[in-house]
């Protein structure tokens, strides 16, 4: 099973559905037992659904905390690791 940092790693792959079978049932059998990584992930879902209605509409004035938001969001996604 993944450790916090492994699931941590992944969340963003898995909300938007690119991990694969493995990676994703090993992250839901440590979201079942670790309530840090649900609330972890939980954000992430959060953050990704605004990203996504900022891109739909173009008079939505962002605000600081989302614009971090985002920018930790695409710091994390350009990583590779
Ligand atoms: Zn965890």
């Amino acid at each position: 099973m993944f450790r916090c940092r492994e699931v941590a790693d992944r969340a963003d792959r898995m909300i938007d559905g690119e991990l694969g079978t493995w990676s994703r049932l090993n992250v839901k059998l440590h979201l079942a037992i670790c309530r840090g990584c649900r609330a972890f992930v939980e954000q992430m879902r959060i953050t990704a659904e605004v990203t996504r209605r900022a891109g739909e509409s173009e008079d939505l004035v962002l605000s600081d905390d989302i614009k971090a938001a985002l920018a930790q969001r695409q710091m994390r996604s350009g990583r590779t690791t």
